[in-house]
């Protein structure tokens, strides 16, 4: 296993993170696959409230009962359900006792979506507050906060100083838009951990399509997609989801290799995200100022399935942002757009999302 420096903690974590949102129902097995991992080098361990029908982190704390090796933990609170200090604090305790630990060592603020939740996260009684005590107080080690931000705007939140490390979404298909979160984390010191390696199964679902990622006769598509993660030096830890063994296991020969990629691989690339994906959405979220709060970007990551594959694909993506809370019976629906034009005119692709909105509308009758 490789390991870099996280920030400027002083700690050495896993080029490759286990993601705790994929177990399944045995939850005795899903505790040997944490163990399985950190017995293979993986010692970055990220887990949520909620994650698995809020299983998750008691799975983790079942593992970590007998763990192989020395781990960190990660875990969070969000503000949509710990909106104030006494909440988060709350929250922490909650953790710490399913984990069967006296500390946490990456507590997020978690999910910050644009600058206002932030001026939110950050008020006088609320979610930074709390976290900040219990920090204090030794509960926990490190604040750091997770995002879907662009990158200007994870940059400001950064520049501010209060927190320790940045964890993000980023791959192949929206690293462009992600990369001056990356750069801003660098330039201080921050560790950067990456989530969403594989677009939300974008990728592997569509092999063909992004075969020109490998770089290796025996590597998958899926290696090469988190590899390509891996390999970036302002990265300090990828995650990726892990239910079963074989997971881990392909996961870890991912950097047994050497991860980094040819100049012309990465030539070939940067070609073939900026013009082959033209009519892809790259869920970079710059058009999120939508006066009707429509989730533009969800929608149309969503409608990318339609366009790489069919229809009935693009319903199971819908059906899995269901599952994973990303869209909520009560978000404003596509056919509630008044075409006003804003988010067109922010678009980084130039997308025609008023046509694709109403086009989605129809699908999902
Ligand atoms: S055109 Fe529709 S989706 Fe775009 S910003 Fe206006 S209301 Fe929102
Ligand atoms: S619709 Fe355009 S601006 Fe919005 S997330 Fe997709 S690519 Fe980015």
């Amino acid at each position: 296993m490789k390991y870099r420096e996280y920030g400027s903690t002083g700690k050495k974590v896993s080029v490759i993170g286990f993601g705790g949102m994929r177990f399944g129902a045995d939850e005795d097995y899903a505790a040997d696959v944490v163990r399985h991992a950190n017995s293979l080098g993986i010692n970055y361990f990220d887990t949520a409230p909620f994650y698995c029908n809020d299983r998750s982190e008691i799975i983790m704390g079942k593992a970590f009962k007998k763990m192989p090796a020395d781990f960190y933990v990660s875990t969070k609170s969000s503000i949509n359900s710990d909106a104030t200090a006494d909440k988060v604090r709350w929250r922490i305790e909650n953790s710490l006792e399913r984990f069967g630990l006296d500390k946490i060592n990456f507590f997020h603020m978690w999910c910050i979506m644009d600058l206002n939740q932030y001026e939110r996260v950050m008020a006088p009684g609320g979610p930074y507050e709390g976290a900040l005590k219990a920090k204090e107080e030794g509960l926990i080690e490190h604040l750091v906060f997770s995002t879907h931000c662009k990158g200007e705007d994870i940059r400001r939140i950064i520049e501010d100083k209060v927190f320790e490390g940045v964890l993000l979404g980023y791959n192949v298909i929206n690293h462009n838009y992600r990369q001056e979160g990356v750069a801003a984390a660098h330039e201080n010191k921050l560790g950067v951990v990456t989530m969403n390696p594989l677009g939300g199964g974008l990728i592997p679902q569509h092999g063909d399509y992004f075969s020109f990622l490998k770089q290796y006769e025996n590597e998958t598509v899926s290696q090469a997609a988190l590899r390509f993660n891996a390999y970036q030096k302002g990265i300090t830890v990828s995650l990726a989801g892990m239910g079963t063994i074989e997971e881990v296991n392909e996961n870890v020969r991912t950097v047994e290799n050497p991860i980094d990629f040819s100049v012309e691989k990465l030539k070939e690339i940067k070609e073939r995200v900026g013009n082959g994906f033209n009519n892809l959405c790259t869920t970079c979220g710059y058009c999120l100022k939508c006066p009707k709060k429509i989730k533009i970007s969800t929608y149309l990551e969503a409608y990318n399935l339609m366009l790489l594959d069919n229809e009935e694909a693009m319903h199971r993506h819908f059906n899995w942002f269901k599952e994973k809370g990303r869209l909520k019976e009560t978000d404003t629906l596509p056919d509630e757009c008044i075409a006003c034009g804003v988010c067109e005119g922010l678009c980084t692709q130039k997308l025609p999302i008023i046509e694709r909105l109403k086009e989605i509308s129809q699908l999902m009758k």
